[in-house]
């Protein structure tokens, strides 16, 4: 890591420390030749190889603003998506891979989308799966309907 101010091919680390979320270290550097103080981070990479071929950096940002359309008029704060992000990450992160098809994003955005709200799930799974009729969205329901819980007395149901 060459230094910022003079460009000296080498530099020292004074200090480091790692971020709350243990995602990133920080670390102060002095350059040996200027004596100057700068700041490096460090983050394991992880990039998403997408469709065209293209490669970029990881975005929770990105997760988060495909996800909000879905949640449009939906009771999902910014908060819980942010949340979502996070869980998008972390189960991306723990595969191991320094780099992920864009598809592999998606499909790791459905588990916890559908435990968020079942709305946006449909939505989002609608353009990300292709739907493209009825019978998709009634398969994708009944799916759904036979994974929720069984909560609720069937038996005090019928008796009003
Ligand atoms: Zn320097």
């Amino acid at each position: 890591m060459h230094c910022p101010f003079c460009r000296h091919p080498d530099s020292r680390v004074v200090d480091s420390r790692t971020s709350d979320d243990g995602a990133t270290i920080r670390r102060r550097r002095q350059c040996p030749h200027c004596s100057r103080r700068f700041s490096t981070s460090e983050t394991a990479s992880l990039s998403v190889l997408k469709r065209s071929g293209v490669s970029e950096p990881f975005s929770r940002a990105k997760v988060i603003s495909g996800v909000r359309k879905a949640c449009q008029g939906r009771p999902v704060s910014d908060d819980q998506l942010a949340m979502l992000a996070q869980r998008v990450e972390e189960s991306i992160r723990s595969s191991g891979l320094a780099e992920i098809a864009g598809d592999q994003v998606g499909l790791s955005i459905l588990q916890p989308l559908q435990e968020l709200d079942l709305v946006a799930y449909l939505r989002f799974a609608s353009v990300y799966r292709g739907f493209e009729s009825l019978e998709d969205f009634e398969a994708a329901i009944a799916r759904l309907r036979a994974e929720m819980p069984q909560d609720g007395d069937p038996a005090a149901e019928s008796s009003v």
